[in-house]
């Protein structure tokens, strides 16, 4: 009698263990705190190094940022100093900059009346007319005034 109750209680302390170490694993092996990708809505993701990866349609995104703003809606340009900028803003040159193929410098502090903001020429992102013509500058060189 002895030895078959003691067995039966080990049985039962083994069968416990398992499913406690079965539940402590659980969080560990699933995907579940993963966000779905933001492109596509699936929830397929899974982490590589510091990107998440969506097999579904090949979109990786940073797992510490957000779903980012500069893949929805349109890019906010900002100046040298982070203000966004918008059509029809005046601005000012922060160094001097020399145009592509001439000898044309538009000087620092130089003021730009009416920029428009150029979203498809990558970071050549302003056009602006000046005394000296028309050019993409960088908003990173410009400063709003
Ligand atoms: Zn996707």
């Amino acid at each position: 009698m002895a030895p078959d109750s003691a067995l039966r209680l080990c049985a039962n302390v083994h069968a416990v263990g398992l499913q406690l170490l079965v539940f402590d694993k659980g969080p560990l092996v699933t995907d579940s705190t993963l966000p779905v990708c933001p492109q596509c809505g699936m929830d397929h993701t899974y982490p590589d190094g510091e990107l998440l990866i969506c097999p579904d349609c090949a979109h990786e995104w940073s797992a510490h940022a957000p779903a980012s703003d500069e893949d929805s809606g349109p890019r906010i340009i900002k100046d040298a100093h982070g203000t966004p900028l918008a059509d029809g803003d005046s601005v000012l040159l922060i160094k001097d900059l020399k145009v592509k193929g001439s000898s044309t410098v538009i000087k620092k502090g130089s003021k730009v009346k009416g920029i428009r903001l150029v979203y498809d020429n990558g970071d050549h992102d302003v056009d602006c007319k000046t005394d000296q013509g028309q050019f993409i500058l960088k908003s990173e060189f410009l400063k709003k005034a």
